[in-house]
């Protein structure tokens, strides 16, 4: 038998299969999916591979080598999964298999794991009385030696170093009473602890929960999701409900009766917010032993542990961000995917696979129903389950038919809901208030300070670009093709469309209102916690965003202390926004809505939806009243005033319509050719000519590609970046088209330019 191996190697020339005969001790012990080493290249080095294929013979004339070694077995679905991965993503199968392998058991990496998970500690070796008996009768004589006995007595499991450090002594001492025998030392596992910042005490006093009666709304939902999974047949549900309707609890029950009918269920939630919090109310229903949860501050030997506890069934659910997806559950019943609109489902390094598809695909491999829960749901998953998303053309019927919705109207727990005001911004201009703050906000933040009550600031920095405003009337510049606000280029002095390439002079003064009030906008939050201590120099303050959360758990940390002790006002970016509660915050203002309005993206209103809503319901979540105060620039802008009465179908309707006109996904995929480069020269000839080669390929009528220009961030390290944006279908036909200009560049003499695909859309069509 002949095996088609692929190279575990990110160089793109290597992502091709190779032939290897396998030899006879491993007949009936390699299948697809097998991961094995094999001699590869010139020295015969031994290389990891993955077999993708089985066949009688192969066809080279010459002959093959053999596999080395069989490491690791992943199953068929696996690897078909990372063929598919492979094509709709643009990337190598072996970037794809990695994801899907044990973390820490790469050859490079097993030391380490090793070393994290044992060392040696010193325990008395005889029992206290004999130890009291040798004091007494002076076989422990020096003072120095009755320290070092006393310490330990009272730290066993401490290592020599520490006794060293602690007791001011030597280590010949010490080893002195361990070849005595009063003390020894022993190998210890250290216990993992992937619930992070929770010990063993912690997790006891976690009172146990009983399931509570469902509403008829919540009955409704968790009766049509149950039904399928009993059945085990494939189905996906958008699961839409205001915060606080009970989704949560939908999600428990639905995974305890998956526990009870011996299956397995897998919770994804937005990295940032899987809080100890978020685990308390998991661990409360069902303890912790059958809980396992990945995520990217566990250790590689953690994650590892975890994993095998997936594998032999030990931990039954998993509670994990987004590259949980990939562990090896077996007897899936259930996939639900929490805040799913999160932008953090969509993987933002090598490779860039969105989550919700992914998912999509194991729930079928698995027959077993998907479950993506949202307050403010993704434009296009609730597009694919309206009437017309069904019956899209162009789309094959039965993966449209795939989304069911199921509505969630009300708040579970009768709390009602913040009153939201919008304030304009302009008028306070007019009043002559200058300050970051409106009138109304500074006299929420001095009631609020008087009350003892926290308040959140909320400012959604732009991190590289900048637009220009009318402060006068809210004007901001927009592409004329692309109705996207154009961004300011400082060293030309230009105004620019990040998707066409369009330019335009910068205005002095306003084309509506003739004003000459043009601000750039930009503000961050530093300025505002200066601004904050100026107006109120008693509050106490904390700030959080890229320059304060840098260390591992400091976004953790900033939060416990904002929830401990006594900090009126936390001021931050969309790291406060997601999924925290706090009893005491009953006010949150929103400094500028305009900068994210006018991202430079065609997503900018509903990311701006989204992170309204979610802003607002972090104020008042218990029994205190919440206010939210939007300040604006556009308070008629149909997004605010949407968010404002936390309507998000009416939002959706408007939206929706803007898309279909100016073609927009759901109603058109946005293709990005991305490249990067070290030579300006370089990256200029390579994508003009990766230009011509698509204009060659594609058919006009079908997709419109914009010329070569530099990317929003056109450098970053010293390398250049440079895009191609099209609009159209990423139909299979097209899919190839791709693939194959992406070889061509492979072959191409290229010095430091690399080329990568992105798209975004639904690509529900490979
Ligand atoms: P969501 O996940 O939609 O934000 P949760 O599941 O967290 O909503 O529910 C919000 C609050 O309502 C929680 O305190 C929860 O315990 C409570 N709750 C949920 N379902 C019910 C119910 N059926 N009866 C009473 N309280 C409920
Ligand atoms: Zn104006
Ligand atoms: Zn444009």
């Amino acid at each position: 038998m002949v095996a088609e191996i692929i190279i575990n190697r990110t160089a793109k020339k290597l992502n091709r299969t190779f032939d290897y005969e396998i030899p006879s001790e491993l007949e009936g012990l390699i299948f697809v999916g097998s991961k094995v080493l094999v001699p590869f290249g010139k020295g015969e080095k031994l290389e990891e591979a993955f077999v993708v294929g089985l066949k009688e013979k192969t066809n080279y004339s010459n002959e093959i080598k053999k596999i080395a070694k069989l490491e690791e077995q992943l199953k068929d679905e696996q690897i078909s999964l990372a063929k598919w991965m492979a094509k709709r993503y643009f990337c190598n199968v072996s970037d794809c298999i990695k994801l899907m392998l044990t973390p820490g058991t790469r050859t490079k990496n097993k030391e380490k794991r090793i070393q994290d998970k044992t060392i040696s500690s010193v325990m008395l070796g005889k029992d206290k009385q004999e130890i009291e008996l040798a004091i007494e009768t002076g076989k422990i004589k020096t003072d120095k030696q009755k320290k070092v006995i006393s310490f330990v007595k009272n730290n066993e499991g401490v290592t020599i170093p520490e006794i060293e450090l602690c007791t001011n002594t030597s280590r010949a001492i010490v080893n002195t009473l361990i070849k005595n025998g009063y003390l020894k030392v022993v190998e210890q596992t250290i216990k993992r602890n992937p619930l992070q910042l929770k010990n063993e005490n912690d997790i006891q006093k976690i009172e146990k929960t009983k399931k509570l009666t469902l509403t008829e709304e919540q009955q409704n939902a968790y009766q049509k999701i149950e039904q399928k999974m009993k059945q085990n047949v494939y189905q996906s549900f958008l699961l839409y409900g205001v915060t606080g309707s009970g989704k949560t609890e939908i999600y428990l029950q639905i995974i305890e009766k998956a526990l009870k009918q011996e299956k397995t269920a897998i919770l994804l939630v937005p990295e940032i917010s899987l809080t100890p919090q978020m685990l308390d109310r998991f661990i409360a229903r069902f303890g912790k032993e059958e809980i396992a949860v990945l995520h990217s501050k566990l250790s590689m030997g953690e994650r590892h542990d975890e994993w095998e506890r997936i594998r032999e069934g030990r931990a039954k659910i998993l509670i994990g961000a987004r590259s949980a997806i990939f562990a090896p559950m077996e007897k899936m019943g259930i996939i639900i995917i929490d805040e799913e609109h999160d932008s953090s489902y969509q993987s933002e390094s090598n490779p860039k696979y969105d989550t919700k598809e992914v998912a999509k695909k194991i729930a079928k491999q698995n027959n077993c129903p998907l479950v993506l829960g949202s307050a403010t749901p993704d434009m296009e998953t609730y597009y694919l389950a309206t009437e017309e998303g069904k019956n899209k053309e162009g789309i094959e019927q039965s993966k449209t038919q795939e989304i069911e919705i199921l509505k969630l109207t009300k708040r579970a727990n009768q709390s009602s809901m913040p009153s939201v005001q919008v304030v304009d911004l302009k008028q306070e201009l007019v009043n002559g208030n200058r300050s970051m703050l409106s009138m109304a906000l500074y006299t929420a933040i001095e009631t609020n300070l008087k009350e003892k009550r926290q308040t959140i600031l909320f400012l959604n920095r732009r991190g590289y670009s900048t637009f220009i405003m009318c402060r006068n009337c809210g004007y901001t510049v927009n592409c004329k093709n692309c109705n996207i606000s154009m961004t300011y280029h400082s060293y030309e002095k230009k105004l620019k469309c990040h998707y066409c390439g369009q330019e335009e002079k910068v205005v002095t003064i306003c084309p509506v209102c003739q004003s000459d009030k043009i601000r750039y906008f930009g503000t961050g939050t530093q300025k505002l916690e200066q601004e904050i201590h100026k107006q109120f120099p008693q509050a106490k303050t904390i700030r959080m965003d890229i320059d304060t959360v840098t260390k591992k758990n400091s976004h953790e940390q900033i939060l416990n202390q904002f929830k401990n002790e006594n900090i009126d006002i936390l001021i931050g970016t969309q790291m406060v926004v997601k999924g925290h509660h706090f009893p005491n915050v009953t006010l949150v203002g929103v400094i500028a809505a305009d900068s994210s309005l006018n991202m430079d993206d065609y997503q900018a209103n509903e990311r701006t939806f989204q992170i309204l809503t979610q802003v607002a319901g972090r104020a008042g979540r218990e029994n205190l009243q919440g206010k939210v105060i939007i300040q604006t620039y556009n308070p008629e802008n149909f997004t605010i005033q949407c968010a404002k009465q936390q309507n998000y179908e009416k939002f959706y309707e408007t939206e929706i319509a803007l898309r279909k006109q100016l073609k927009y996904p759901p109603f058109c995929d946005i293709i990005m050719v991305n490249f990067n480069s070290s030579s300006e020269n370089e990256i200029q000839k390579i994508s003009n000519w990766v230009y011509q080669s698509l204009k060659s390929k594609l058919k006009e009528e079908t997709f419109r590609i914009f010329k070569p220009m530099p990317a929003p961030i056109d450098k970053i390290q010293n390398r250049y970046r440079w895009r191609i944006v099209i609009k159209g279908n990423m139909t299979q036909e097209a899919n190839e088209i791709f693939h194959q200009c992406l070889k061509e560049f492979y072959h191409k003499n290229v010095k430091t330019t690399r080329m990568t695909i992105d798209v975004q859309g639904l690509g529900e069509r490979i």
